[in-house]
C-alpha cells in the first residue's frame, strides 16, 4: 500500500472530507496545516494571530512559518506508520522543503493525490460550506445537510461558516492557488508522483477510486 501522501487541489475540491474517510480507512495520520492554524488561532497563541492576519483575508501564511510547523509534526513518532498531508505544500519553497525533511526522517513521498474540480463548483462548495467547531467535519448548506440544522452529526457540536469562506477570500485564495500552487502538479509529475482525479464524481465514488488506487 502506498504511504506518506501528499492531498493535492484547489480549495474546495473536497481534500478534507476525503482525507478524513483515508484516514479511518488506512489509519494514516491526517496532517492538515489549515486544521493547525485553526487550532492555534482556537487557542489563541502567537502562532494563531499571526495565522489569522493571512488566512482571514485568504493570504497564504509565510513559508517559514509553515514549514517549521510541519516538520516538527513529521518528525514525530506517529508518522512512522504513514501520514497524509492536507495543504501542504502550497508552494515551491514548501515542497522543496518537504523533499528535505522526507529525507531526513526517511519517510519519502510515495504518491501526491490531485483532486480536479471546476471554478463554478468550488465556488458553490465553499460559499454553501458549514464546518464543526468541535471536530471538524464539513457540511454543506444544500448537498451535505446535517440531521439537525446548524448540529453535527457526528460530536453534536456547532456548525459555523469559516471566514476565509466569502467571496472576497475564495477569489484570493483561488488567485494564490493558481499562481503558487498549481505549479506543483508539474513538480510532482516530473518526480513521477502525481496521480489526479476528478472529484466532481461524488465523494463516495471518490473515496473508492483514491483508496483503490493507492491498496494497489
Ligand atoms: P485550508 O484549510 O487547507 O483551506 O487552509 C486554510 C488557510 O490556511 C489557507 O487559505 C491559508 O491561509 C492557510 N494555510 C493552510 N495551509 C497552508 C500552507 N501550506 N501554506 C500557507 N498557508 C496555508
Amino acid at each position: 500500500m502506498l504511504k506518506n501522501i501528499i492531498l493535492m487541489g484547489p480549495p474546495g475540491a473536497g481534500k478534507g472530507t476525503l482525507a478524513k474517510q483515508l484516514k479511518e480507512s488506512l489509519n494514516l495520520v491526517h496532517i492538515s496545516t489549515g486544521d493547525m492554524f485553526r487550532d492555534a488561532i482556537k487557542a489563541q497563541t502567537e502562532l494563531g494571530k499571526l495565522a489569522a492576519s493571512y488566512i482571514n483575508a485568504g493570504h497564504l501564511v509565510p513559508d517559514d512559518v509553515t514549514i517549521g510547523l510541519v516538520k516538527e509534526r513529521l518528525s514525530q513518532k506517529d508518522c512512522e506508520g504513514g501520514f497524509l498531508l492536507d495543504g501542504f505544500p502550497r508552494t515551491l519553497p514548501q515542497a522543496e522543503a518537504l523533499q528535505e525533511i522526507a529525507k531526513e526522517i526517511s519517510r519519502p513521498i510515495e504518491v501526491v493525490i490531485n483532486l480536479d474540480c471546476d471554478n463554478a463548483e468550488l465556488v458553490r462548495r465553499i460559499s454553501g460550506r458549514r464546518v464543526c467547531k468541535n471536530c471538524g467535519a464539513p457540511y454543506h448548506i444544500d448537498s451535505m445537510k446535517p440531521k439537525v440544522e446548524g448540529v453535527c452529526d457526528l460530536c453534536g457540536g456547532p456548525l459555523y461558516q469559516r471566514k476565509d469562506d466569502n467571496e472576497e477570500a475564495l477569489k484570493v485564495r483561488l488567485e494564490h492557488y493558481v499562481s503558487e500552487t498549481k505549479p506543483l502538479l508539474d513538480y510532482y509529475d516530473k518526480l513521477s508522483l502525481l496521480k489526479s482525479f476528478n472529484s466532481l464524481t461524488g465523494k463516495e465514488i471518490l473515496f473508492d477510486e483514491v483508496s483503490s488506487y493507492l491498496k494497489k
